[in-house]
């Protein structure tokens, strides 16, 4: 038996979404044209979709779950459970005017907005009791206001260029998307245990991309001092230097702490510091 999960065919989360069933250690072929392919050393069958298409696979039990945005899955409304935010894929729906015109929340009153996404722009409106238009379009949703299709747009921004380049400007911002792992609700045991095997070594791979490894040269005057500014997992690896008087510290410290620490680091005289990226990291 394998376990069978939908990713995008082509587009944004495609590459992404290979890369990291390969850092989880899954072997498998792009696919090419294929709808299908069968992982070499993990009991796992990859769907090539459409993206839009992905949740009511997941819901209907094609695919036992699958890889897509949260955009995506909020706005098809589809009875599936999101068991992990994967950290890739990022944006946001936002609302857009043209970039000369002045905006309150009141002003998209009785507006025409040009969206893809129907189901979450309806939502938002109707939470903030503003009456507008809705009118749904497919693609270039951001060429709506300049051929007089509507005045305002709602749609996923990542930098904000494709607003810019077509003279908008961004004033709500709706939801905030990241691609997720998402699950069929009725799943079997066995089908069950192979996603938690998967969402295993899924979370190993994150943890250890939050986490870097950092090794220095301490002074043994000051070791207690550079060991109480590296928690570590469990505590700091602490190994003599050759040269007496000094240690060598071994420690795993957050990414976003990283700078910080450095600069405390050097001041309390550490010297030689690495830091090293981690492939996984299991606690
Ligand atoms: P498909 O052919 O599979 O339907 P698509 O054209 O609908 O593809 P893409 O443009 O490839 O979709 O985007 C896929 C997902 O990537 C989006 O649903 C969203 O979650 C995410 N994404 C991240 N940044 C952006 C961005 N700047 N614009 C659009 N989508 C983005
Ligand atoms: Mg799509």
């Amino acid at each position: 038996m394998k376990l069978k999960i939908a990713i995008q065919k082509s587009g944004r989360l495609q590459e992404d979404s290979l890369r990291l069933l390969k850092e989880c250690g899954i072997d498998i072929s792009n696919g090419g044209n294929k709808l299908k392919t069968t992982a070499a050393n993990f009991p796992l069958e990859v769907y090539f979709l459409r993206d839009d298409d992905i949740p009511q696979y997941v819901e209907d039990s094609v695919a036992d779950a699958g890889i897509v945005g949260e955009n995506v899955v909020y706005e098809k409304k589809k009875d599936v459970e999101v068991v992990e935010q994967l950290g890739f894929g990022k944006c946001r729906l936002s609302i857009a005017i043209g970039r000369n015109e002045g905006y309150d929340k009141e002003s998209l009153r009785g507006k025409r907005i040009a969206t893809s996404y129907p189901v979450l722009l309806q939502q938002y409106l109707d939470a903030n009791k503003i009456n507008a238009e809705i009118h749904e379009i497919s693609g270039s949703v951001e060429i709506a206001p300049g051929i007089g299709l509507a005045e305002a747009i709602c749609d996923l921004v990542s930098s904000g260029s494709t607003l810019l380049t077509n003279g908008l400007k961004e004033v709500e911002t709706i939801l905030h998307s990241q691609a997720v792992l998402i699950k069929n609700r009725q799943a079997t045991t066995e089908k069950d245990q192979l996603l938690q095997r998967l969402l295993f070594r899924i979370r190993a791979v994150k943890k250890a991309k939050n986490n870097k490894y950092i090794l220095l040269n301490a002074p043994n005057d000051n070791l207690d001092k550079i060991i109480g500014l590296l928690p570590g997992m469990k505590s700091p690896t602490v190994l003599p230097l050759a040269t007496s008087g000094w240690s060598s510290v071994h420690s795993v410290i957050d990414e976003n702490d990283f700078w910080q620490i450095i600069e405390q680091l050097k001041e309390a005289g550490a010297q030689g510091i690495l830091v090293v990226p981690i492939e996984k990291m299991i606690i």
